[in-house]
């Protein structure tokens, strides 16, 4: 079992940074870098997580949709660990629906995503995939792939008045005027 390393909070000058890409998958840091990220995102009931978020400036990201405390109507899907990921628009429909981050706490908002991603990147053993994502696990891969750009999904924001509270948030899904 690995300590769970704690989550950079927004203000963190790791979450600004262009996260670099992993050249040799041979290592154990490499390894326990996943290892950590898998179990900070159980911890957390996050459904992603990307590196920069434990403080490690590399490209490594996992997009693991399932319902959780903070995404209850989130789809189940099998968590997926992304290495070096980049992607090409399937769908330029733009979707605007609800995001949170483990580096924000207490906050939620509408955030425009595209509809529907094809991904490619490679696995843990460096082997290359590549993987069509759309609705709610799209947007969570496009939310993680911005960690590794230095963007926050508040930087997609169209307007403040699209940020609530996360009480607020909780408030209005138990009264179904959500769908996350
Ligand atoms: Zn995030």
């Amino acid at each position: 079992m690995t300590e769970n390393r704690p989550i950079q909070q927004l203000g963190a000058e790791v979450l600004r940074q262009q996260a670099a890409p992993v050249d040799d998958f041979n290592t154990r840091e490499f390894h326990e870098l996943i290892e950590n990220m898998r179990s900070a995102m159980l911890a957390a009931n996050g459904v992603g997580i990307a590196a920069p978020q434990l403080g490690e400036s590399k490209r490594v990201v996992i997009v693991a949709s399932r319902p959780t405390a903070r995404y209850p109507l989130a789809p189940e899907m099998a968590p997926v660990i992304m290495i070096n990921p980049s992607f090409d628009v399937v769908d330029t429909m733009m979707v605007k629906d609800w995001e949170g981050c483990l580096s924000v706490p207490g906050v939620r908002a509408l955030v425009p995503r595209y509809r529907a991603v094809a991904v490619e990147f490679c696995d843990e053993s460096g082997l290359p995939r590549r993987l069509t994502l759309a609705d709610f696990p799209a947007r969570v891969f496009q939310h993680e792939f911005d960690h590794l750009q230095g963007l926050v999904y508040l930087d997609r924001v169209e307007t403040n008045r699209d940020i609530i509270s996360e009480t607020e948030f909780f408030k209005r899904l138990a009264g179904q005027e959500l769908a996350v």
